[in-house]
């Protein structure tokens, strides 16, 4: 129990919003939100994630471990998300530091700030958030009552560049993560707090599950580059393990997630059906960085979809994965949800990625219900040669047969996803892009019988990730990069027969090279964050926000002192001996497999999906002890609910 539980802040909060945009995220009290009696418990948790409500609040991940932390008597989880600057100018002026939604209480209050990295691009936002809260930025600084820091999230499999403001760092699934972190935080105040705040992170740190940055050294080379990293105290590892969930169906969460009050980027019910992939994309960090796949059972989705549903009033449901259309019993999930609520408002979708023929089944089964809007696929490479060096192994005759059907079953629109500066691109490999966009647009009008139909290319600037074969591949820079999307859509412009059916829209790859030197940087680039912080960057991932010649001025500043710059961390490839920033976080993935996935990357040698054939010995499996879970159950949705009996 709390001895001293402090005050809400509400009543010095709430005259400022009278004068910010949109109010309403900064209020809570949705349905759904839960506002414990901190009378009642041991362990507090400010949940953040960093960006603003509407992008933020409709984050999974976040969701489920709220869930996960309410759920247990003793701890309560509070939401936070970065205020606006409107907002912020006022709180810094009155003195109202950042607040949690549920009870407004200052975040400094709580036991843990925790921090969900989903992307680079937020790593100001968290330095913002932290100073605006009075929380010391550099964790050095903290003092005995101040929130230990942690951060989770897939960025954080390379925390380095935050690693000077943040205490501890979960990689890898959560869920079990935030539990058992919670209990050692109530079984150490129980105690009367051994040894202070490093008494408790030497306790974490020990059990080599969650990485606390300030007990490991990093010493550099002449070249620039990484020496070693090493403990600086007793009883530390030499490598962070990542957390595993086995058997998802014992975690259903969320079960009844808040539901949002003000806008948000979307909402709907989203149900993950399964976690981890294993097709082998070689550009994919989130692949490959929560391998095995893991399916959640049709029973338990179906009961989930029906709990989720009432709970939140909600009319659409998702069913997320990193590639949907691959659960082993997707065809019988859709058919069964699309059974169960024919004739009612609920609408069913899920992100259709892949290039063939059932998915063009499964989108009917879905659109059963709802609007037959576009399709969605993701070729990523213009070019056969371009798709076989990242491993995504359709033919542009599998697209051109795939949007046939589409377009002959109904549809008028594709939206076709595309990455430039891919290893080994050439300008040529972009510009195919556009010979296939044509093909589409020529196939579709025939399928179609009419001209009435669209096709949209988006194409962005690809970033190389950490834990993936191209870690040690060099990124293409932003001019190149913009230099062949420019072309590419000069080329679409000169189509006479097809141009005006097809759209283009890319982003500028400026944003993508700070997100590399973000993605691949180490403790140096730490001080270029601060740099870009201290001179009033925030939101960089926000266009109308983002300040590229600030980033890199701020670059230069701190990094030439140490005899590197951006170009090294992002533009240069590195050799398989470098030691690299994130060597010593341990995903299960074995070094000398994504060593060979990039040669095979080079040489155009593809791999095959371990979950339907041998496994490529990538190591996660042998060395996490956990194997891969899927179906086909045999189950079957709980007793269908009857929407309309007058339509079944
Ligand atoms: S160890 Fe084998 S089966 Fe397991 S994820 Fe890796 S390749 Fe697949």
């Amino acid at each position: 129990m709390n001895k001293h539980t402090p005050e809400p802040w509400f009543d010095r909060l709430e005259p400022l919003l009278a004068h910010v945009a949109k109010p309403v995220q900064y209020v809570g009290g949705e349905t759904n939100s839960v506002a414990k009696n901190w009378n009642d418990i041991e362990v507090s948790w400010a949940l953040m994630y960093p960006d603003l409500y509407e992008v933020g609040q409709p984050n999974q991940g976040n969701a489920i471990l709220y869930e996960v932390l309410n759920q247990t008597e003793w701890v309560a989880a509070e939401r936070v998300f970065s205020v606006d600057r409107d907002l912020e100018a006022l709180m810094r002026a009155r003195g109202v530091p950042l607040l949690s939604l549920e009870t407004h209480r200052r975040v400094r209050d709580f036991d843990v700030l925790g921090i969900s990295l989903a992307t680079e691009l937020v790593y100001t936002n968290v330095l913002n958030a932290l100073d605006l809260a009075g929380i010391p930025v550099h964790s050095v600084d903290r003092g005995e009552d101040m929130p230990i820091v942690v951060a989770g999230g897939h960025c954080a499999t390379n925390p380095e560049p935050l690693a000077d403001f943040l205490d501890v760092v979960v990689v890898g699934d959560g869920e079990q993560a935030v539990t058992e972190l919670s209990r050692c935080l109530r079984t150490w105040k129980r105690a009367g707090k051994p040894e202070g705040r490093t008494g408790l992170l030497a306790q974490l740190a020990a059990t080599g599950e969650f990485y606390v940055p300030a007990f490991y050294d990093v010493t550099y080379g002449p070249g620039g580059a990484i020496a070693k990293v090493s403990p600086n105290r007793p009883g530390v590892p030499l490598q962070v393990q990542r957390w595993v969930l086995t058997d998802l169906d014992q975690w259903p969460y969320p079960k009844a997630p808040v539901v949002p009050m003000a806008e948000t980027i979307h909402e709907r019910y989203s149900v993950e059906i399964f976690r981890g992939c294993t097709r082998g994309c070689r550009f994919c960090q989130a692949g490959m960085i929560t391998r095995p796949v893991r399916e959640r059972s049709l029973p338990v989705i179906g009961e989930m979809v029906e709990c989720g549903l009432e709970a939140t009033g909600l009319e659409e449901v998702g069913l997320l994965s990193l590639s949907s259309a691959d659960h082993s019993e997707i065809g019988d999930i859709a058919a069964q949800l699309a059974n169960r609520y024919q004739g009612s408002e609920v609408s069913l979708s899920l992100p259709s990625t892949r290039v063939d023929a059932f998915n063009i089944d499964l989108a009917a089964e879905l659109a059963r219900n709802g609007r037959r809007s576009g399709l969605t696929f993701a070729p990523e490479g213009g070019t056969e040669r371009m798709r076989r060096v990242i491993n995504k192994n359709v033919s542009e005759q599998d697209l051109i047969d795939t949007v046939t059907t589409a377009f002959g079953s109904g549809w008028r629109q594709v939206k076709l996803y595309f990455m430039c500066g891919l290893p080994t691109e050439t300008g040529d490999d972009v510009l195919a892009i556009a010979d296939m966009a044509h093909n589409v647009i020529e196939a579709g009008r025939r399928a179609a019988g009419s001209r009435d139909v669209a096709c949209t290319i988006s194409i962005g600037a690809f970033v190389p990730k950490p834990h993936t074969p191209f870690q040690w591949a060099a990124q293409t820079d932003p001019e190149t990069a913009n230099a062949r999307m420019a072309a590419l859509k000069q080329k679409v412009r000169e189509d006479r027969a097809c141009g005006r059916a097809i759209s283009i829209r890319w982003s500028d790859g400026c944003p993508g090279l700070v997100e590399g030197l973000l993605a691949r940087g180490d403790r140096r680039v730490g001080r270029v964050i601060e740099a870009v912080w201290r001179d009033g960057g925030v939101f960089d991932g926000w266009n109308e926000h983002f300040d590229f010649d600030r980033w890199m001025r701020c670059a230069e500043q701190e990094l030439t002192q140490f005899g590197v710059d951006v170009a090294w961390f992002t533009t240069r490839e590195r050799p398989m001996t470098e030691v690299l920033a994130w060597d010593h976080i341990h995903l299960g993935l074995d070094r000398g497999w994504l060593w060979d996935e990039y040669q095979a990357a080079v040489s155009g040698t593809p791999v095959r999906d371990c979950r339907w054939d041998d496994c490529n010995d990538c190591g996660v499996c042998p060395d996490l002890g956990v194997d891969i879970e899927i179906g086909p159950s045999g189950g079957k949705l709980l007793p269908l609910t009857v929407a309309d009996s007058k339509l079944v």
